[in-house]
């Protein structure tokens, strides 16, 4: 590329209006975009993507609810790149909808390969990116994944985000009844860090809402009243909502939670590494 259109793509990127000059670092930074939008491309084929089950704990007598599944790369020439990273890209060029399908498939297949080990069945949960689920075609996928893998759906959850509702709330509404009626559970993802009215979410028949990281990070450093996640645990409950906190990393933010009445945790508990477990 020329270095012109680097500094354009670069002005467009950040706006109208803006003058950028070119920088050696600009052409690095497309350079290793474009590299990996074409690596990853290929990266199911290859084998490159994994899944991995992060598990949920009911509060307080530590019984498993389930897992999230949280897809993985790892690429021979990049190493390991986090889906932070690759999953902005994948919306962006649209390969989400076809690494979106094969990490429904894949989980469900792992899921039901070890459903024997388990006495009470535990709940699937899987990240939906909204590019995916606005796809024409996502009701067919699922129906057809459900179909060919045998998951009930009713141990199977659906994670979004509030981003989901912006732009046509009334077809949203529409999908997520299809889901519903299908029998898969619904989870409203990162709760709290979009912009939907409560207004609007209390219409949408949802399940569970998961309280992000950056609401359980301050407990036990700020004072108890001054922190919101007690009002979003209260909200919740008053909608018939169940909570499923993220990223416990203390036993400060344990107590807090058995204390306001949430009821699952996810991800590092009491203060030890997550046991990420290949279900
Ligand atoms: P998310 O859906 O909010 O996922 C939770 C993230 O918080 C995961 O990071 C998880 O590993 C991390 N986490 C949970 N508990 C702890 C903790 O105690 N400490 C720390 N340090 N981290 C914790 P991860 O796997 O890097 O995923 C980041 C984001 O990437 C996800 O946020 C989600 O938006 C996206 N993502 C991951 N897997 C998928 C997927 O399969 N499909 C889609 N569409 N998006 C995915
Ligand atoms: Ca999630
Ligand atoms: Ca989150």
């Amino acid at each position: 590329l020329r270095q012109a259109e680097i500094a354009l793509y670069r002005a467009k990127s950040l706006g109208k209006n803006k003058v950028v000059f070119f920088q050696e670092n600009m052409q690095k930074n497309l350079e290793r975009r474009v590299s990996l939008e074409n690596m990853l491309f290929t990266a199911i084929q290859k084998k490159e993507l994994y899944l991995e089950f992060q598990p949920q704990y009911h509060i307080p007598d530590r019984r498993l609810r389930g897992f999230e599944v949280l897809v993985r790369w790892e690429s021979p020439q990049l190493g390991h790149i986090p889906p932070v990273d690759f999953i902005p890209l994948a919306e962006a060029n649209g390969s989400i909808v076809t690494i979106g399908k094969w990490i429904l498939q894949e989980a469900c297949r792992e899921y039901m390969s070890v459903l024997a080990n388990y006495e009470r069945k535990p709940t699937l949960s899987v990240n939906i990116s909204v590019v995916q689920f606005r796809s024409p075609d996502f009701m067919d996928m699922v129906r057809s994944v459900l179909a060919e893998t045998g998951i009930d759906p009713a141990n199977l959850e659906f994670e979004i985000t509030e981003s989901v509702c912006i732009n046509s709330p009334e077809q949203t509404k529409a999908i997520l009844k299809e889901l519903k009626q299908l029998g898969i559970r619904l989870s409203m993802d990162d709760f709290g860090t979009g912009y939907s009215s409560l207004s609007y979410l209390r219409t949408l028949p949802l399940d569970v809402v998961k309280i992000d990281k950056s609401f359980i990070d301050p407990i036990g450093t700020i004072p108890d009243d001054k922190n919101i996640v007690r009002s979003i645990i209260d909200m919740a409950h008053q909608l018939d909502l169940q909570v499923v906190a993220e990223g416990i990393e203390s036993l400060n933010q344990f107590d807090y939670l058995v204390r306001y009445n949430c009821d699952y945790i996810q991800g590092n508990y009491l203060g030890r590494p997550a046991p990420i477990h290949t279900l």
